[in-house]
């Protein structure tokens, strides 16, 4: 199976070229601007497309589509970015080829799992064209291994003017989240047993102690907006794989569990004993998470 890669950021083209090696027989990345210098891990080739002054990323769809009629992957892996999925769409458009969104796993015969009715259930799904182009989260296929850029080969493809341009009117700054969930080892997901964004504070420490970052579930990024949209774990948020992932608060409902299931271990501190949380985790504490968070961090310490 021969996959193209694409995506918008250089860690996330990363992950997927290792994933993508795991399932592929050939693997090639498309790169925007110039390749030298950067680590592009698992692929054996690299598309550079040169970068145009003020394109958005959109106006590359017309040289995509161009380069995907050239390569004929049997998959184009994408990353599930705002922008890439437009990208997508239009390809699909364009080519006359599948896409398959928010894909959970991906096997070697080009089979994909994805979530439906909310995450109720789960799809088998198979593209019925010759190039599938399927979106896959972060941490899905798992994190980038180590770099191989000395083998990579590389070519230029030259850039096609769009037919229709996006012009830029203004650009500002979005504050910069600092967190790497995706590749932690050990996480901390908050939920609505906390009361207000001061007492996060608690859930920060217990980071700290065991070297962890702090995701959340959605309501506390998407309703109360305590912690940043990038940060929340679950079915429309980050799949992770931690070897530990403390829920604090959280109920448990499978629209978050999924985002989790696949850590190594699972602990969680709800006050509610029948809370569906217990059914999943590891270990349970049946508790009021203000007091038994605090007394934990400080044994660990
Ligand atoms: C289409 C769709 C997609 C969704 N996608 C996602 C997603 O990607 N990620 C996601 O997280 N959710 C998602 N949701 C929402 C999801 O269904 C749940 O509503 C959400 O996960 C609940 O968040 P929570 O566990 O923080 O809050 P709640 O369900 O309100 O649970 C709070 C928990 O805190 C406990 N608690 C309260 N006080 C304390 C205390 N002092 N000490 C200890 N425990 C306490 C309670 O017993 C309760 O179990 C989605 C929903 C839909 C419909």
């Amino acid at each position: 199976m021969n996959i193209l890669v694409f995506a918008e950021k250089f860690t996330a083209l990363n992950e997927l070229c290792s994933g993508a090696r795991q399932i592929g027989d050939r693997v090639e990345a498309v790169v925007i601007g110039p390749v030298e210098g950067q680590d592009i891990t698992g692929a054996d080739k690299i598309w550079a497309i040169p970068a145009q002054s003020g394109a958005m990323l959109e106006d590359y769809t017309e040289t995509l589509a161009a380069l995907l009629s050239k390569v004929e992957p049997d998959i184009m892996l994408v990353q599930p970015t705002k922008r890439c999925k437009l990208i997508a769409g239009r390809l699909a458009a364009m080519l006359g080829a599948s896409v398959i969104t928010d894909v959970m796993e991906l096997s070697k015969n080009g089979d994909a799992k994805r979530m439906v009715y909310g995450g109720a259930a789960i799809s088998t799904e198979k593209a019925a064209t010759t190039t599938a182009i399927v979106m896959v989260g972060p941490g899905v296929l798992g994190g980038a291994t180590q770099s191989n850029t000395s083998n990579n080969e590389a070519e230029t493809f030259n850039f096609i003017e769009p037919k229709i341009k996006l012009i830029v009117i203004r650009k500002e700054q979005k504050p910069k989240v600092f967190v790497d969930l995706p590749n932690a080892k050990r996480v901390v997901g908050v939920g609505r047993g906390f009361v207000k964004a001061e007492d996060l504070e608690i859930a920060h420490q217990l980071a700290e102690v065991i070297g962890g970052e702090v995701g959340c579930s959605r309501p506390i990024a998407e309703g109360e907006k305590w912690m940043p949209k990038e940060t929340y774990i679950g079915v429309s948020g980050l799949m992770l794989s931690p070897e530990v992932y403390f829920a604090l608060g959280i109920s448990g409902q499978v629209q978050h569990m999924v985002g989790i299931n696949r850590s190594k271990v699972v602990i969680a501190i709800n006050k509610d004993k029948n809370a569906p949380i217990f059914k999943q985790a590891d270990y349970g504490i049946v508790g009021d998470l203000y007091k038994i968070v605090p007394a934990l961090t400080s044994k660990l310490k």
